[in-house]
Parts: C-alpha cells; sequence; structure tokens
C-alpha cells in the first residue's frame, strides 16, 4: 500500500497540495476544520443573496491558481478580460482609465499612464520614470525587504499625490496595505510580475459565480474523484513525531492518525501553534506577521446603478466596487460590493456609521446611485484577510521544508516570494506536495513511496 500523508487545511494551498500528492500515487487524508473547503474565500445566504465573504480578483500571471481552476474544472467559472481595463472614478469628474495598449511591455501601460487624467503632466512623467526604476529592481533581493514602498517612491521623487493617485491605486489591493507602510520586495513583485515585464499579465479575472460553486464544490468533487479521503469539521489539535519515523495528528481532543507525512496548510498563527518543537519553525516569528483586515460593504439597490464589471475610485473612501448581480442571483436592482483593503479604520465602525459614509460617497461617483432605493447594507469583516505585508517580512516566512522529516508547510504565508494571495497559496500548496513526494521517494530508496 502506498504511503499515506495528511494535509491539514482545505484552503487552496491545502486543495493544491493534496491533489498533487493524489496525482503522485499517495495515499491522502485532508482534514478542514470547518463544514466546507476554500479557507478564505467561502460563501453564505443573506436573505435570499448568495454573498461571497469578500470580493477576490485574480490575474492573468497567476499561473498556479489558474491551474488549480483548470484542475478542478473551474477554469470557465473566472471571466478573465481579453485586455486590462480599468476605469477609475472621482466625484463629478469624467472617468479616468488605466488600459494596455497593443505595445510590447513595458510600453504597453505607457500611453495610458502619460493621459492618466488624475494627475498633472509633469505628475505623469515623474510616475512613468519611477515605473522605469521598478524594472531595476529585483524583488529578490533581500535588501528590498528592509524598505517600504512608500520610503522608496519618495526617494523617486514621488509627490503624496503621485503616491495616493497611482502607486497606492495599485498597491492597496494587491498587498492589502497602503503603499507607504508596505515592503519594497513585494511591491516590486506585484508592478514586475503583474505590470512590467510581461504585457497581459495584469489582465483582471473575475469570479462568475460565488465561491462555493468556483471552489469548495468543485474542490471536493476533485479530491473525491482523486480518492482523497475528506474529513470536515475536523480540527487538527497538534502534531507531534511517532517513535516510528512516522507523524501522529491530534483531532478534535480524540482522534488520532498516524502517518509518513504531514503538510500543514493553514493560516500562521494555526501553524505556530500546531507545530512540534522539533520542527525548528519560530512560531514567534510567525506570530510577527501579523494581520491586515479587509473590510467588504454589501449594497444593494432597487436598481442598476453601475454599467460596467467594476470600477477604481479615486479621492473618495471608496476604493474599489464590484457588480455582483449575477453570481449572487438577484433578480432585480443592482448588488454592489466596496471592497476596503487595509480596512482597520472601518473595522471598529457600525455598520449604520459605515452606511453614513458610504452610501452618499457611492452617490458622488455614481450619480445613478442618487436617485436609487437603497434595499439592503450590510458588512462582511474579514480581520486577518492576510498577514501584514510589510518591510521585514520576507525573513519571518518560512520555506517548505521544516526540521522535521516529512513534516512540510503551505500557505499564503510561507516564502513564496509572492504576496498573501491565492496564487502564492496555489504555489505554496504544489511546492509542499512535491517536497512531500520526494522526501518519500528519498526514504524509499527511489521507489514509489511504500506505506511504513
Ligand atoms: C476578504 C478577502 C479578500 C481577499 N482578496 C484577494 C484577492 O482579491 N486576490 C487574491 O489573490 N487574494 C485575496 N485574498 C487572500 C486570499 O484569500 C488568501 O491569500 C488565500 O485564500 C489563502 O489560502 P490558504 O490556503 O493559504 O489559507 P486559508 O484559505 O486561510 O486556508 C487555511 C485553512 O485551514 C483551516 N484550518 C485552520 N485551523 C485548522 C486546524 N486546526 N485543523 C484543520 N484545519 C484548520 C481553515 O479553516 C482554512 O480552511 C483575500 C482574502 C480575504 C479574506
Amino acid at each position: 500500500m502506498s504511503a499515506q500523508v495528511a494535509v491539514v487545511g482545505g484552503g487552496l494551498a491545502g486543495i493544491r497540495a493534496a491533489l498533487d500528492c493524489a496525482d503522485a500515487g499517495l495515499r491522502v487524508v485532508l482534514l478542514e476544520r470547518r463544514p466546507g473547503l476554500g479557507g478564505a474565500t467561502w460563501s453564505r445566504s443573506h436573505r435570499g443573496l448568495h454573498v461571497d465573504n469578500g470580493q477576490h480578483v485574480a490575474m492573468r500571471c497567476c499561473t498556479a491558481y489558474l491551474d488549480l481552476l483548470e484542475r478542478i474544472g473551474s477554469r470557465d467559472r473566472l471571466a478573465l478580460q481579453p485586455r486590462l481595463e480599468v476605469p477609475v472614478a472621482r466625484p463629478g469628474l469624467p472617468l479616468a482609465w488605466i488600459r494596455r495598449s497593443r505595445l510590447p511591455a513595458p510600453a504597453h501601460l505607457g500611453g495610458s499612464l502619460l493621459r492618466f487624467a488624475p494627475l498633472t503632466v509633469p505628475e505623469r512623467l515623474s510616475a512613468a520614470r519611477a515605473a522605469a526604476a521598478f524594472l531595476w529592481l529585483d524583488p529578490e533581493d533581500p535588501s528590498l525587504d528592509e524598505q517600504s514602498v512608500g520610503a522608496w517612491l519618495r526617494s523617486q521623487g514621488q509627490s503624496d499625490r503621485v503616491i495616493d493617485g497611482l502607486w497606492d491605486l495599485l498597491l492597496r489591493p494587491t498587498l492589502n496595505l497602503p503603499a507607504r507602510e508596505a515592503s519594497l520586495a513585494l511591491a516590486a513583485k506585484v508592478l514586475r510580475t503583474g505590470f512590467l515585464d510581461r504585457a497581459d499579465a495584469a489582465d483582471i479575472g473575475m469570479p462568475r459565480v460565488p465561491f462555493d460553486v468556483l471552489h469548495g464544490q468543485p474542490a471536493t468533487r476533485a479530491l473525491s474523484n482523486a480518492g482523497v479521503e475528506l474529513r470536515l469539521r475536523s480540527r487538527v489539535d497538534a502534531i507531534e513525531p511517532a517513535r516510528d519515523g512516522r507523524l501522529h495528528l491530534c483531532a478534535d481532543g480524540t482522534e488520532a492518525l498516524d502517518v509518513d507525512a504531514v503538510i500543514v496548510a493553514t493560516p500562521h498563527d494555526v501553524a505556530g501553534s500546531l507545530l512540534p518543537a522539533e520542527a525548528g519553525v519560530d512560531a514567534l516569528a510567525l506570530a510577527k506577521l501579523g494581520h491586515s483586515p479587509i473590510v467588504n460593504l454589501h449594497v444593494v439597490f432597487d436598481r442598476p446603478v453601475l454599467d460596467r464589471p467594476f470600477l477604481a475610485a479615486l479621492q473618495s473612501p471608496v476604493q474599489w466596487v464590484f457588480d455582483r448581480t449575477g453570481p449572487a442571483g438577484l433578480s432585480e436592482g443592482q448588488y454592489l460590493t466596496l471592497s476596503l483593503s487595509a480596512g482597520d479604520a472601518c473595522l471598529g465602525e457600525s455598520r449604520e456609521r459605515l452606511r453614513e459614509i458610504f452610501v452618499p460617497a457611492l452617490g458622488a461617483l455614481l450619480p445613478a446611485a442618487r436617485e436609487a432605493r437603497l434595499v439592503d447594507f450590510f458588512v462582511t469583516n474579514e480581520p486577518r484577510a492576510t498577514f501584514r505585508q510589510a518591510p521585514g517580512t520576507r525573513r519571518l516566512r518560512p520555506g517548505t521544508a521544516t526540521r522535521l522529516p516529512g513534516l512540510f508547510l503551505a500557505g499564503a504565508w510561507t516564502d513564496t516570494g509572492w504576496p498573501d494571495t491565492m496564487e502564492g497559496a496555489a504555489r505554496s500548496g504544489a511546492r509542499a506536495a512535491a517536497a512531500a513526494v520526494a522526501g518519500l521517494r528519498t526514504a524509499a530508496g527511489g521507489r514509489m513511496p511504500e506505506a511504513a
């Protein structure tokens, strides 16, 4: 019988890891604390609407995430723009656009930047110079992670207006921190891989369906078809080395399981509490990764007020607005979500206060919203949406392997070189599975790993 691997955590990292281990011929059991798969991407019902915990966006450069969608049969449920096109709204002013042209990278965004109305002509030229300077930065250079992108942008002559009017627009939603506070290394990764190195990299992908239809249900089917044993509502409490070189898992206080390898794909703070001392992973370092929240405001109007799938906003408390009418199954009116990255200031606010601030702000951007009747307004808070992607975090993110043979780490917080994203999660899962398969092969003298 083949060796057995346990995957702890059924987010995108755990799903990818479990599928790859099963595809390599291992026996796999996946233990997930919640009643369904998908981790940080989940859906629920709200007054007849199918609502996600928070709007997620992917880009064409997210190849590992797109591969995962393909593997679970969900690729056609993500609508990918044929060509990057972002409308940018400001109160009382015509839309500005970030669009790619047919030119090769990095010139593909040049025309759009030079016409970008929220900035003056000298500001546009200055921003173009800073964009060119990003091309000389190597995201893998450890010294970049020692400074904030805000400090670096100022050293490149970027004024507060340019930082707020352009760089924050791109970096806040991708790093879930204000651009001024984010790690330069991660910002360089986003701007190089996402915007500058390939012309089509930033084409935006948005789910056509709620998360349980995009990730949870198809992943459950794919795992079951691959022979993975799925244990939902099963919370792992401890992982310990066993006497025979195997690993011992305790779940729900009572259940015990001995396996040949374990992939821990939980959030970083949970991993810190689960890993045995022999793993040599510094739980304090994991705790220092911290958290950054994302708040989503869900706004239902009695009629359509936004005539495009999404828009970004400037000079407004609103950041990005998405039309979720179709995926949520709303038949009359329009359902918008306002995604607020690094939403610390909104976390403690009441629903009423947020409605008082954001509904008029939306009206200032979308004239039709001023005439429309507000049918519903509710809030989803994700206080631990991502780790805090600030300078100094690279050295806190552990790699895949631990010091304990057979014990591996996955999760968007591990050292993938990517920000805490669905892409980072998918990559980490694939890496952990490859390391687990290779480790078991080596232990079995190069043969297909057999059970101990
Ligand atoms: C509101 C919001 C908006 C976001 N927007 C974007 C976006 O636009 N684009 C993007 O790419 N990313 C976005 N992200 C980030 C993205 O969702 C995450 O990076 C990614 O989903 C993390 O996947 P993961 O598998 O690493 O971890 P998780 O999804 O956190 O999965 C970990 C799993 O482990 C389980 N678990 C925990 N403890 C135990 C235990 N003891 N035993 C068993 N199971 C356990 C959890 O229940 C969970 O299912 C957003 C996140 C949020 C919250």
